[in-house]
């Protein structure tokens, strides 16, 4: 079962394979640090993983995690804008999502989703 598993994720990460940014074949070569086409020979390097690791820091740079509380450092608007959160506002305990709204948690009761660069560490 485990086996099958890793199987599945070694597949889907090929599948996740750059093509070549010079002649566009996808017949690449994976190397710790970069990658290497083998149909031109190019080489390039291998971006960072992504969300391996990541850092969430507020606006202030301290790093947030799960649980912590937050503050807004200004108002922003909900949604269509009928709503604003008013800064200064602070939140229940946050997690960490994926995405360009690294925060969910709830502010007033709502349910939102805040960028970190808006928000410091409460
Ligand atoms: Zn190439």
């Amino acid at each position: 079962m485990l086996e099958s598993l890793c199987r599945i994720a070694l597949r889907c990460f090929a599948m996740t394979k750059p093509a070549c940014p010079m002649c566009e074949m996808t017949d690449v070569m994976e190397h710790p640090e970069k990658w290497e086409c083998m149909t031109c020979g190019h080489e390039w390097e291998r971006e960072a993983p992504p969300e391996a690791g990541r850092v969430v820091k507020d606006a202030h740079g301290n790093i947030l995690t799960d649980g912590d509380c937050v503050v807004l450092i200004k108002d922003l608007k909900l949604g269509g804008g009928s709503q604003v959160l008013k800064g200064g506002a602070k939140s229940k305990p946050i997690r960490l999502v994926d995405g360009d709204h690294e925060i969910s948690c709830k502010m007033d009761g709502i349910a939102v989703g805040l960028k970190a660069c808006f928000v410091k560490k409460a």
